[in-house]
């Protein structure tokens, strides 16, 4: 790697003031994350504040490497505690005349861990879970203990699941069946029967409200999701029959994920008390309106209504579900039922961080090559040319020509009329035009349009050692923004815009679209030029929702090491767990390989070749040792020991 221009200069003229306003980490950071005078990156709650990067050497010390997905249970901790605390103060504030109880979609992030860490952090609150299937529903009876906490079920339910939640009632949880289709009525009514327990029913509303955002499709006529209203009515008399309507106690709703637009929200509520008002007039005795998921989160930090902000606060939301419930069902005289929401992205999102290494990068620059040949071709003197009349008043004029050049130049290397190092001299010319026009954007006033992404096209690329399949599923399958920046050397000024590839082999497995501050998006990231023999670290921030089992094998780049820590008041922290990711046999196994059986195979052959004199026993052996100790080892860029 070249030395690179990190001069004093860099830093003088630079602060981490700068560094913050470029990144934006206080805008989405939401209290949790911020910068230190020395430049790096800190992990923080009320009472503490830890750099990143000690977490990293910490980690490295205990011989995991990169990339890491980093938990901090502190994050985890203050997030349930926030959401609580913000509708119990709205409810006091406004006088509402009943309580709030969270669950948590398991859904959202299905990791022992985190589950474990909500049921616990959880429940000095009852806060309890959603779940959306057999796997979830065993999770959640397992994890929790305060039996008054709720366990909503949503999805199709068959007679095991029944069966699992009249149980969990006998054992004193509020375990609700979510009815989303009119056929599972006649199982719960049979079952309830059968085994003596009296269940607890709600129904799922589809919402007409529609919501803007990636997830809009879960509201609206043709939701897959929730009943109609002429199937609302075939549940309510169903259960009048069957003399059990007083088992209808929970409206459910839910309008979509990372719904960013506040006044959405109180559209899809008011549209919820009318089904509220309608059920109990209709003689239901509902208890419980669950508002679903929604609250997003502000991965850009510009808290706007675009896709990947929020314009309103935790504070507001809380306020404006509690006051617009209030007040609707106040003008109907109507009691104030148990507000529940089902918070999972905001609930998540903020306590996980993949932090990885960079490998290498590439610059788009020109270098010194010696000049080739006396016969150099026309095109190669009329792009030297260039540089004599490129002026700012010509620049359009001057891309043109290195631009046709160039190709002609290409054209010629096709088809044999130019060796490959009179084309190399060609295209590192047009590089030095391209650099030279881009030194003048900044003297011109207009920028011509074709000129304006230049920039992008020169931008370096950098190596991460992740795979976006695996870790960050989301910004491949439907752009998502993260929060991207580097941990440390935050005091200096980023030199270097750049674009993220990971290590696998696919052209898709980048990083393009940043979140800018002025812009919006970038399709660049402003990062540090790359130090000789100094490690260069990245995080990507707020992925604790729905990345983790999104991920898949592609390449075979299996899971990455888990570390959870837990913040100190004094700046130190504990590494509470680890969870080395999978070796190269873990994720052979899952795609059906026999690790023992490949390293018998591969024994074979090395012992042929040891008969046939190729390789002595001694090569043998050690050919041998490289493959178990691969096999055994981490599927990621690992670096060797000093
Ligand atoms: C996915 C889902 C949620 C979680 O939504 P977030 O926006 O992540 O809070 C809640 N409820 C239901 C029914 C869901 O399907």
């Amino acid at each position: 790697m070249e030395q690179s221009d990190r001069t004093e200069s860099d830093r003088t003229a630079w602060s981490t003031e700068d560094s913050a306003e470029l990144y934006g980490i206080n805008g989405w950071g939401n209290d949790y994350f911020g910068l230190n005078k020395d430049g790096l990156v800190t992990a923080k709650t009320l009472h503490t504040e830890v750099p990143l990067m000690n977490i990293v050497k910490g980690v490295l010390e205990r011989d995991l490497q990169m990339p890491v997905l980093l938990r901090i249970e502190n994050i985890l901790d203050a997030q349930v505690s926030r959401l609580n605390n913000a509708f119990r103060k709205a409810i006091e504030e406004l006088g509402y005349k009943n309580i709030y109880r969270g669950v948590y979609p398991i859904k959202v992030n299905q990791q022992a861990h985190v589950v474990q860490e909500i049921a616990d952090f959880g429940a000095r609150f009852k806060h309890g879970f959603e779940v959306g299937s057999k796997p979830e529903m065993i999770a959640a009876l397992s994890t929790l203990e305060e039996p008054g906490s709720l366990i909503v079920c949503n999805g199709y339910k068959d007679q095991e699941f029944i069966d699992l939640g009249l149980q969990a009632i006998k054992l004193g949880f509020q375990c609700y069946f979510v009815i989303e289709t009119p056929t599972e009525l006649p199982i719960i009514v049979e079952r309830s029967r059968v085994l003596g327990v009296e269940p607890k029913i709600g129904v799922r509303v589809k919402m007409t409200s529609q919501v803007s955002g990636h997830w809009n499709s879960t509201s609206g006529d043709r939701s897959v999701f929730g009943l109609s209203t002429t199937q609302i009515i075939e549940v309510v008399d169903t259960l009048k029959r069957e003399e059990m309507l007083h088992c209808l106690q929970l409206l459910h709703c839910h309008l979509g994920s990372q719904i960013p637009n506040i006044r959405e929200i109180r559209g899809g509520i008011n549209e919820a008390c009318r089904y509220y008002i309608d059920l109990l007039k209709e003689g239901a005795q509902l208890t419980h309106i669950d508002l679903g998921g929604g609250l997003a989160v502000d991965y850009s930090g510009a808290r706007s209504n675009d896709n990947q902000s929020r314009n309103y606060s935790l504070e507001e939301y809380c306020t404006d579900i509690v006051e617009t419930l209030k007040t609707t069902l106040d003008r109907y005289d109507m009691p104030h039922p148990v507000i529940v929401t089902e918070s999972g992205r905001a609930t998540v999102a903020y306590s996980s961080v993949l932090l990885f290494n960079i490998l290498d990068y590439n610059h788009f620059e020109p270098i010194d090559l010696p000049d080739h040949s006396a016969n150099e071709p026309q095109q190669v003197a009329l792009m030297r040319e260039i540089m004599n009349y490129l002026t700012p008043d010509r620049l359009q004029e001057c891309y043109n020509d290195a631009y046709y050049y160039r190709n002609e130049v290409r054209e010629l290397f096709r088809r044999g009329q130019l060796d490959l190092r009179g084309r190399a001299i060609a295209e590192n010319l047009f590089l030095k035009v391209l650099h030279r026009i881009d030194a003048m954007l900044d003297e011109v006033e207009k920028i011509p349009p074709e000129l304006e992404d230049l920039k992008t096209s020169m931008a370096d690329i950098y190596y991460g050692n992740f795979s976006l399949f695996q870790s960050l599923p989301d910004i491949w399958a439907i752009d998502q923004l993260f929060p991207i920046m580097p941990i440390h050397r935050l005091d200096e000024r980023p030199t270097r815009q750049a674009v993220l590839a990971d290590i696998t082999c696919d052209c898709d497995g980048k990083i393009d679209r940043f979140i800018d501050q002025e812009k919006g998006v970038s399709k660049t990231l402003p990062v540090h030029a790359i130090e000789l023999n100094e490690e260069y670290y990245m995080g990507v921030f707020l992925v604790g929702a729905y990345q983790e089992t999104l991920g898949d094998l592609h390449n075979l780049f299996g899971d990455t090491n888990v570390v959870s820590v837990r913040l100190n008041a004094d700046a130190s922290f504990d590494m509470v767990k680890e969870i080395h990711g999978d070796t190269i046999a873990d994720v052979l196994s899952y795609v059906e390989f026999e690790p023992k059986e490949m390293e018998l195979r591969y024994r074979n052959t090395a012992e042929r070749a040891v008969r046939e004199g190729r390789i002595t026993t001694r090569e043998r052996q050690q050919m041998l040792k490289t493959y178990r100790a691969s096999m055994d080892g981490y599927t990621y860029y690992e670096r060797e020991d000093d």
